[in-house]
């Protein structure tokens, strides 16, 4: 099987019907970066920058962050690089920080909370971004983003460090792209103007399904309850597919579940264009994904909800199953 995916490698990930869906990889630490090339993904879709902040036993300086970033963006070969801005706290305790006893830590206060709450860390971490990429494009993304405001702050800070490395001499880059993850339900039914915001939205799946859901993700008891083909989860990612188709917001997914065939061919038959996941499972996915209708795929889906069914999955596997027989 290892082969059959290595031969895939250069091929896209085309499905019978002739759509092209963009596989990339989610990354984090250097030894991640040989796989850009390895695995064929066309750009690193979530870069989580806190992991670089977690192998350490001291906070990371400026300077050693940008030479990181400037190793990621040399890695990637000009392909697309989104870096999360960090997303500490939850199950992420940074060793030389103040714990916080925190009853429920995965809904207190983390990611973007700390990032706008103490903003010095985010904006060094701006600049460190801002210095690696020099001219060249800038994609950067704010974790665990619940309404738009907060967004909007956030979006401030990177303006405001671009202004200033401008104003000191230094390059900055010429294309700059500043998403959201969509990891909270409550983004889903954020105002209109928050999709015309945002450069992208990127859905984080595992926070989103463990929020949706009320079930911890980090919970063995609960994790599997509910299944990510569930008709209400599919409807929640249909609303997002639809709310920014409408304002023209390119989505892509990120979560987990990107990653795992069946739930690539749902997301794909939804409408979801870009996917991305951990490296390994690149060449699995393309694999199926081109051997599949979409079309047909969303008929099924559509089929089983109109059913009544709890959850699509016996019925895309059955479909599947002939698909790759
Ligand atoms: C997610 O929540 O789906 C996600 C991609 O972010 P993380 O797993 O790092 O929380
Ligand atoms: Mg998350």
């Amino acid at each position: 099987a290892q082969e059959r995916y290595a031969s895939l490698r250069d091929l896209p990930a085309q499905t019978t019907c002739g759509t092209t869906i963009s596989l990339q990889m989610n990354a984090g630490l250097m030894a991640d970066l040989p796989s850009i090339e390895s695995s064929g993904a066309d750009g690193v879709g979530l870069f989580r920058t806190e992991l670089q902040f977690l192998v350490r036993n001291q906070m990371p300086k400026r300077d050693e962050l940008a030479r990181i970033y400037a190793t990621v963006i040399a890695a990637a070969h000009g392909r697309r690089v989104v870096f999360r801005t960090l997303d500490i706290g939850s199950d992420k305790v940074l060793p030389y920080m103040k714990p916080n006893d925190e009853p429920n830590p995965a809904m207190g206060w983390r990611a973007i909370r700390v990032g706008l709450d103490k903003p010095g860390v985010l904006r060094m971490q701006m600049q460190a971004l801002i210095r690696a990429s020099g001219a060249r494009p800038l994609t950067v993304m704010f974790p665990f983003v619940a309404e738009a405001e907060e967004f909007a702050q956030a979006r401030g800070h990177v303006f405001r460090e671009i202004h200033r490395e401008r104003s000191i001499g230094h390059p900055v880059p010429e294309v700059l792209e500043i998403g959201a993850m969509l990891e909270t339900p409550s983004l889903a039914f954020a105002p209109d103007a928050f999709f015309r915001m945002v450069d992208f939205i990127s859905i984080g799946g595992n926070d989103l399904k463990q929020f949706f859901f009320a079930a911890d993700r980090e919970n063995e008891r609960v994790r599997r309850r509910y299944d990510t083909l569930n008709v209400s989860f599919l409807g929640l990612i249909e609303q997002i597919i639809n709310r920014c188709a409408v304002a023209g917001t390119p989505l892509s997914f990120c979560g987990e579940d990107a990653g795992r065939p069946v739930e690539a061919v749902a997301l794909a038959a939804l409408g979801i264009r870009t996917l991305s996941m951990r490296p390994a499972s690149i060449g699995p996915v393309k694999s199926l994904l081109r051997r599949i209708n979409l079309a047909e795929a969303r008929a099924v889906i559509d089929e089983a909800r109109a059913s009544g069914a709890e959850t699509v999955r016996p019925a895309l596997m059955d479909w599947l199953a002939v698909q790759i027989e």
